[in-house]
């Protein structure tokens, strides 16, 4: 079996504990390879490493012209080598071959977007009415940077984090999950071909509890930069909140999805589908609750109920699979019982609604796309995250009535609008209580396009324009052009 160990300042590093935690191939039920059990010692080891980094040496001496040359340098070992990424993602999170070879084909282009946007700031003139005296903000890093992600995008979520991180000049710990944490190590490897100085890019693995928190609670890290559900979001706010630490939460979703009567109804079958089909539900975006139109509502739901019913479920490996393993044996068991959860609660369940056991791979986490109708807000399955393959489906009357129930949620990540008025597409994005909202469309993430959350869904925001900013602190710097004046001139010598 696979041996993964931390990566420390360019090295494969020992856990201190000396214990090691399994890591389990969904499609198979086995475990397939075995990571560090990380603790304090371990979080000590790869922060000081980070801080020396920092504090001296090639890249604390690199200016942002060469952070990005650095940057585009390891974009260009993506660009060319991302095939090697594959397997240890598909084997830890079971995603499909198809989309994880879509995301890491373009994995670079994150790396090259936030070096690019690096070369952007600049120290800026303030203006001021003190005279004598010039005023300039300069923006400067925070120093060690905590990043810790999901299993179910390792790769892309880290580098929604590390990019606009190292291109603001910080240094970075990265704490993937416990459940997927091999694709990460295999990109380190990758960075230890390019020419980033040792220390730049740390990971350590393991537990949230053993080794997340003490990583956030180390006080030479500046920022932190979490991703997960909001639970691990609330602990991990309150570990930083120690320390008064900066830290961007980017949380769980229930995202709603309106359809309303002059929609384009292939369209809609389309982005429901991708909304909450494609990666299984596993992703924060989910287009987890569809608000319908009643007049449309039974069509609508036909015909979505016909799509999913052909799709084809197996190993994630396979090209022409369509539907793959859920990532990991705890989350299966928690998406079938929210599943009886919804049966008991009297929500109607058209299609799936449980396990299956595919011939390729029959001890795998499979479960069949599910739709349920007739839920109500009251139900568990309106207001809790199943991060799965469940759609939740209810009817509206009035355009009043959509928005209420859209905004009926702990949540406030996404949000979709399926209509051929323009104006009223505009008129209800205003409305809606999100950090993103798609008008006949679904699920777009791009490096300019900041991504973030109202409500339990987080708060900063990742990507766009500002995502280097959010990685930076303001100094104001105060330069005295003319004599002081004396303050107090009465008592002069
Ligand atoms: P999780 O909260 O269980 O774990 C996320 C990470 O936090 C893991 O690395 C885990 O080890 C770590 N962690 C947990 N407790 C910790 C603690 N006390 N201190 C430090 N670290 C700790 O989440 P998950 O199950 O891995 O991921 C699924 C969740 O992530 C879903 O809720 C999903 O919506 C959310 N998610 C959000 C986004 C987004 O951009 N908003 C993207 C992907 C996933």
């Amino acid at each position: 079996m696979k041996t993964y160990r931390h990566f420390i300042a360019g090295e494969w590093v020992e856990p201190a504990s000396g214990e090691w935690l399994d890591s389990v191939d969904p499609a198979t039920g086995g475990a397939w390879c075995r990571i560090a059990r990380g603790s304090q010692p371990d979080a000590e080891v790869a922060v000081a490493a980070a801080r020396a980094a920092f504090r001296s040496g090639p890249w604390a001496e690199a200016s942002a012209e060469r952070r990005a040359a650095l940057l585009h340098g390891l974009a260009d070992i993506l660009e060319h080598q991302w095939e090697a990424l594959v397997e240890a993602e598909i084997r830890d999170n079971g995603k499909r071959i198809t989309e994880v070879r879509a995301q890491f084909s373009g994995l670079h282009l994150w790396y090259r977007y936030f070096a690019d946007q690096m070369l952007k700031i600049a120290p800026m003139a303030l203006e001021n009415d003190v005279p004598g005296v010039e005023n300039i903000a300069e923006f400067e890093p925070f120093g060690v940077v905590a990043a810790i992600t999901p299993w179910n995008s390792p790769l892309m979520i880290a580098a929604w984090k590390l990019a606009p991180a190292l291109a603001a000049g910080n240094t970075a710990v990265i704490k993937p999950s416990e459940l997927a944490s091999a694709s990460t190590l295999e990109f380190a490897r990758l960075t230890a071909l390019s020419d980033l100085p040792p220390g730049v890019i740390n990971v350590v693995t393991g537990r949230g509890e053993e080794v997340g928190e003490p990583l956030v609670r180390h006080p030479d890290v500046g920022k932190v930069t979490f991703t997960g559900s909001d639970l691990g979001g609330c602990k991990v706010a309150e570990a930083a909140a120690g320390g008064v630490k900066p830290v961007t939460l980017e949380l769980g979703g229930k995202s709603p999805q309106i359809v309303f009567a002059d929609a384009d109804l292939d369209n809609v079958v389309n982005g429901v589908l991708s909304g909450i089909f494609l990666s299984n539900g596993q992703t924060c975006v989910a287009g987890s609750r569809l608000i319908v139109d009643r007049s449309v509502h039974d069509a609508l739901v036909e015909r979505l109920v016909a799509r999913v019913a052909g799709l084809r479920m197996g190993n994630p490996m396979q090209a022409d699979t369509e539907v793959a393993p859920l990532a990991n044996g705890p989350h299966l068991a928690k998406v079938l019982s929210m599943i009886e959860q919804a049966k008991g609660e009297g929500a109607r369940c058209l299609c799936g609604g449980e396990q299956v056991h595919p011939p390729d791979c029959p001890d795998g986490f499979f479960v069949a796309p599910t739709i349920f109708t007739d839920v109500t807000p009251s139900m568990t399955l309106w207001r809790e995250e199943v991060f799965g393959p469940v759609l939740a489906v209810t009817r509206f009357d009035t355009e009043d009535e959509a928005v209420r129930l859209a905004n009926d949620s702990d949540y406030g990540l996404a949000a979709g609008i399926w209509t051929s008025d323009a104006a009223r597409g505009r008129r209800v994005a205003g409305l809606i209580e999100a950090g993103t909202v798609y008008v006949n469309h679904y699920r777009s993430v791009s490096p300019g396009s900041p991504i973030g959350g109202t409500k339990r869904s987080g708060y900063g925001r990742e990507l766009g324009p500002d995502a280097v900013k959010e990685f930076m602190q303001t100094k104001s710097v105060w330069l005295g052009t003319a004599p002081c004046a004396d303050p107090f001139p009465g008592h002069a010598d």
